[in-house]
């Protein structure tokens, strides 16, 4: 009941500060045109550059061309729309970061996969300091740092932006390189200790009463994961549909931005978290399957040593994320390890090891 309660208090808080310390709302992109006016009062009534708008209609920039009519230039209504949609898209998208905390947070995030790494190496990740880190992840990456950027929202912002608007957005891809450059670290220390979703399903998990955790095989849950995956893209591209964004769970620390489908979604998620681990991570988001891939060229992760194992099967047991099933399995491409130290502490013989390849033996 007490944990039932804390739990309670926990998702209230991260929802009642969220909603007073987040974003305002997307603005929509709707672009006014007129082909009797020039490009340059175009663009500056749609308050994009003309210079852009000339780049995105594939037209030379000089002042002719910035002086002269849409329709004189053979601009038709749909390229227009098209061209300003880009530019306006790409404006928005740059107004609407704070790039010093952005910095802060990336800074911060490098902290905490360094950090991790020594607490890891040394073995003293106990289960109540995860919890006490689970919760200060949640607080300060999600409640007070807020959700955007998130590793999951580079990938998924990416090939929406893309797909339905023909845009990119070089600093998202920016931001991926380096979620992506943590993994090569530090595994998916990332999703394991600093997303803002992931450490809040992970929390939730961890405080859960309920100990037999519900397990679906990594091959099926895997499957779900990829297809989720291609559906989201194919929409993106020949549907112009954000699928993930209609339901998108890392709203939960933007209140406002919630609709009834999400809040639905993301009920179900936190419900879902107190009997299987990590929901949303596990069967959907696109960063976990990207994260996933790029873990075989991890600096730091977890190794087993085959001589000292006594085949007790404990870490199989501990394991949330059935890694260790694969590991000790010798299987080229296990579950995730989101480098929660669990099987580090279980093993009673130290036969797993979190460390560099060749620190191994
Ligand atoms: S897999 Fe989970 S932890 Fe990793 S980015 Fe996605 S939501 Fe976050
Ligand atoms: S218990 Fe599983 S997820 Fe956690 S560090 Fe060990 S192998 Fe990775």
């Amino acid at each position: 009941m007490k944990r039932i309660v804390a739990l309670l208090i926990i998702v209230a808080t991260v929802i009642g500060i969220s909603a007073v310390a987040s974003a305002a709302p997307k603005k929509e992109v709707s672009p006014r045109i007129d082909l009797n006016w020039t490009i340059e009062e175009t663009a500056s009534q749609n308050g994009v550059s003309g210079e852009v708008l000339l780049r995105n209609l594939e037209l030379p920039d000089n002042q002719a061309n910035r002086a002269a009519k849409l329709s004189s230039l053979n601009v038709s209504e749909e390229q227009a729309d098209l061209a300003l949609r880009k530019a306006i898209t790409l404006k928005n998208e740059g107004a609407s970061k704070n790039w010093q905390l952005i910095v802060l947070k990336f800074g911060l995030w490098w902290m905490l996969v360094i950090g991790g790494i020594v607490l890891l190496t040394r073995n003293l990740v106990t289960p109540v300091r995860r919890k006490w880190l689970l919760l200060l992840a949640v607080l300060v990456f999600g409640v007070f740092l807020g959700s955007d950027p998130s590793p999951m929202g580079t990938v998924k912002d990416t090939i929406a932006l893309y797909g339905i608007e023909r845009v990119f957005f070089p600093p998202r891809l920016v931001a991926f390189a380096v979620f992506t450059a943590m993994v090569i670290v530090g595994n998916k220390m990332i999703c394991g200790w600093g997303c803002q979703f992931g450490t809040l399903q992970d929390l939730i998990g961890q405080m859960s009463p309920i100990k037999q955790k519900l397990r679906v095989p990594f091959k099926w849950s895997q499957r779900i994961r990829i297809m989720v995956f291609i559906v989201f893209t194919l929409a993106a591209f020949l549907l112009s549909l954000d699928l993930i964004g209609v339901i998108d769970p890392f709203m939960i620390y933007a209140p406002a931005k919630v609709t009834f489908l999400a809040g639905i979604f993301i009920a179900l998620l936190l419900l879902l978290s107190l009997v299987t681990y990590r929901p949303w991570c596990t069967f959907a988001c696109p960063f976990g399957l990207t994260g996933w891939f790029f873990e075989r060229f991890a600096l730091y992760r977890v190794h087993w040593d085959e001589k000292k194992c006594i085949a007790c099967g404990t870490c199989k047991r501990i394991c949330p994320s059935q890694h260790t099933i694969g590991l000790l399995a010798g299987e080229k491409h296990p579950a995730d390890c989101y480098s929660c130290g669990a099987c580090l502490k279980a093993c009673p013989v130290s036969a797993l090891k979190y460390a560099r390849k060749k620190e191994q033996n």
